[in-house]
């Protein structure tokens, strides 16, 4: 049996959520801390703190012992209609700053042993990323730094301070750079969902032979990781001894836009027009590249995108037939 003690900060959230009942699966006391309880289904913590992770005075309040792990997820962030817009800038670099320093602070006075960051793709120079088919996203390029979003800016500082903190204090510490995740009970509609959950809620809700609206040209490429994997690649990271990061979390599977919604239809078994409108859109192209991760762990992300997909599309579809019963 592990006695470990694990913290997740942000387990309200989509990732957060999950990664509580795959900790609980291993055996973890796993303690949940967030502004609000997972919206889909019952928390698997064995205790969890509603609280802001802003307040020095919550976060010191939730580090009263001694943790064997701290995984930080919270951060103040939405899919690119919250993100690139620039309407939010100043909370999210705030919001998502804050958290980090607290945490940090507070996590070394409590001497907890090892930290988990989720830093993000965005993160990457938007001058990698013009070429819809050939963006570089390898760990290295992250310099010289041109994030395309104050979001970026705001992961990139922190990924900067998790690792000042290993240098200065000692503490343990895992840096990976997610792209894309997505999965049942992940957010699917109110403007901070992402493309594929977008895309699933669109076409659940419409009927063979209509019409959806997608934002730009649909040619934008991007890869997309399922949950699952997602967490396996956490605790892989975790669990390694030598390797602290930062690395790419995320699939090599480049699709367009408009193939994911291909794939989707697929799914739905329905036809539907794309039509294309202006909205915000981040950059051109962008993939993982999963060179360092299979180096330093032995082990990379393999699951097809069209196998997540189905199992979102049907969680999907379930919310949209709830929705439209009430
Ligand atoms: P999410 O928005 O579902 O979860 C984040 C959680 O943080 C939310 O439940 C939110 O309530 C909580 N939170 C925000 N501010 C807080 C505060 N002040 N105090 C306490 N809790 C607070 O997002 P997610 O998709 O689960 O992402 C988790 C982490 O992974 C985030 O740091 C995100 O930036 C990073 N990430 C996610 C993706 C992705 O595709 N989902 C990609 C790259 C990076």
């Amino acid at each position: 049996m592990n006695s470990k003690i694990a913290l997740v900060c942000g387990a309200g959230g989509f990732i957060g959520s999950h990664l509580v009942k795959k900790l609980k699966k291993e055996g973890f006391w796993v303690r949940g801390v967030d502004l609000k309880y997972p919206e889909f289904s019952k928390s698997g913590a064995d205790d969890f703190i509603i609280g802001d992770l802003r307040d020095p005075e919550l976060c010191k309040k939730i580090l009263d012992r001694q943790f064997d792990e701290v995984y930080q997820l919270a951060a103040d962030m939405g899919g690119a209609g919250y993100i690139f817009t620039g309407e939010h800038d100043a909370d999210v670099m705030h919001n998502s700053a804050t958290i980090n320093l607290n945490m940090l602070h507070f996590g070394e006075k409590a001497k907890i042993k090892k930290i988990f960051y989720s830093s993000s793709a965005c993160i990457y120079p938007e001058y990698n990323q013009m070429d819809p088919d050939n963006p570089k996203c390898s760990e290295e390029s992250a310099y010289p730094a041109a994030p395309d979003s104050e979001y970026g800016w705001e992961k990139l500082f922190s990924e900067r301070l998790y690792m000042s903190y290993h240098r200065n204090y000692g503490i343990e510490v895992r840096v990976a750079r997610f792209h894309n995740i997505f999965g049942p009970e992940g957010t699917w509609e109110g403007g901070k969902e992402k493309a594929p959950a977008a895309l699933c809620r669109k076409i659940a809700y419409t009927k063979d032979g209509g019409e959806i609206e997608i934002w730009g040209d649909g040619k934008q490429t991007r890869s997309f990781l399922y949950i699952d994997e997602c967490l396996e690649g956490i605790r892989r990271l975790m669990n390694s001894t030598t390797f602290y990061g930062p690395v790419n979390i995320g699939s090599e599977e480049m699709v367009s836009i408009n193939y994911l919604a291909e794939i989707i239809m697929g799914i739905g078994n329905k036809r539907i027009t794309l039509k294309h409108i202006e909205g915000p859109l981040g950059v051109r192209g962008r993939n993982s590249d999963n060179k360092l991760i299979k180096e330093k762990l032995q082990w990379a992300p393999s699951l097809p995108l069209k196998e997540g997909l189905e199992k979102t599309y049907v969680w999907i579809s379930e919310q949209v037939a709830k929705r439209s019963n009430t």
